[in-house]
């Protein structure tokens, strides 16, 4: 039997990663977590849907034991039991972020000895959440390269408040080749490899798109004119998608196709926000990302962090020791709070070098 963990969940940034990246770990580990003080950070604590739905979908893929899941609880237990890769459904039944159930379940069966389909429901375009593109196009792209291979295929966004977004992901995981030597502590090989993105390269490509769903047109048309007002586009990378979804949705997304990595940011419609303000907040992270001129900006960041520990916990014997590095800009605190619970499950040696002009970082993980 595993350790038992206790964590707190009003440290640093008291959100609902903690309680996700938990989850996952605990999986991963086979150790028993208690989670107090759940999400203490934010202005309504305790688990909402999103949380519940990681939770409910935690349990089913290693048919773990829970107490304390119901909505607004502010502390549970989860024992884990074996995980289980196969295929499954998830549905939040709300417009809460299915990206970020995700995060919850991925971890363990991106190194589950067999392949795993997944259905997820729920939100596809959140404020304050992965959307769906960074996650296909960024962030599984850069998983990727570690050794798992992951697909996913929006097949309807999913908008507040009506969600009823829908995609699948199919995780075909990291292939164990070589047995690893290791002390007890660690695992053994789990087929991920090195991984270090010290520099962006060259930019290939900016593609500003607007995602318009059951809305007038000339939203879509007022969004794509402040962004050709803000900067220079090469020609046809600026354009609109009307698609399907379940009710009103509006969103920038823009892609940033670098030599080594590509980064996207969202600006998300909502109500009450004039169109021109939502392409200027997409094209303002943007812009912050270009200046900064690192490959890997501050979402992708807290959650590359994952996947690399995991890399470096396989093995801790200096012939097969496993190690990763990226330079971003000043961690989050999304970022710090991150690498205290890694370590706290993992132990995990994660450390920061600052550069000499103080803006940007070098996380090195492992090693
Ligand atoms: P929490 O606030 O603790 O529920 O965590 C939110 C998660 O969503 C973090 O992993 C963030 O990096 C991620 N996130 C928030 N906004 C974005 C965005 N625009 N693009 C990518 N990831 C995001």
């Amino acid at each position: 039997m595993s350790d038992p963990i206790n964590i707190d969940g009003s440290q640093g940034e008291g959100g609902g990663q903690i309680v996700r990246s938990s989850l996952a770990l605990s999986m991963v580990t086979g150790r028993p977590v208690t989670i107090d003080r759940v999400r203490a950070g934010r202005a309504k604590p305790g688990l909402k849907q999103q949380h519940l739905t990681a939770l409910r979908a935690a349990q089913e893929i290693c048919r773990a034991t829970v107490t304390g899941d119901t909505i607004g609880s502010s502390s549970f237990t989860f024992h884990p039991g074996d995980v289980v890769p196969g295929n499954y459904h998830f549905a939040i039944g709300t417009a809460g972020s299915a990206t970020l159930v995700l995060q919850a379940i991925l971890p363990p069966l991106l190194i589950a000895q067999r392949p795993s389909r997944l259905i997820l429901e729920g939100g596809t375009h959140n404020p304050w959440a992965p959307p769906f593109d960074f996650l296909q196009r960024s962030y599984l792209s850069l998983v990727n390269r570690m050794g798992p291979q992951v697909t996913a295929t929006l097949e309807r966004p999913g908008f507040y408040p009506a969600g009823g977004g829908r995609f699948i992901v199919e995780i075909e995981p990291a292939k164990r080749a070589e047995s690893l030597t290791h002390s007890p502590g660690a695992p053994g090989d789990l087929g991920l490899s090195n991984f270090h993105l010290l520099e962006r390269g060259e930019i290939r490509s900016r593609i500003g798109r607007v995602l318009l769903c059951n809305l007038p047109d000339h939203i879509a048309d007022r969004e794509l004119e402040e962004l050709a007002r803000l900067d220079q586009w090469e020609p046809d990378c600026l354009f609109r998608e009307n698609i399907k979804a379940h009710g009103p949705g509006n969103a920038i997304v823009i892609e940033v196709v670098g030599e080594h990595v590509i980064e996207v940011f969202i600006g998300i419609g909502e109500q009450g926000t004039k169109g021109e303000v939502v392409a200027q907040r997409a094209f303002e992270e943007m812009r912050e990302y270009l200046v900064a001129n690192v490959p890997i900006g501050p979402h992708l960041a807290d959650q590359l962090l994952l996947p690399m520990a995991l890399s470096a916990w396989q093995s801790d014997t200096p012939d097969h020791r496993r190690e990763g590095s990226f330079r971003t800009v000043r961690l989050t605190d999304h970022s710090k709070t991150h690498i205290k619970v890694l370590q706290a499950f993992l132990g995990t040696a994660i450390v920061i070098e600052e550069e000499a002009q103080g803006d940007t970082v070098i996380v090195k993980i492992g090693g």
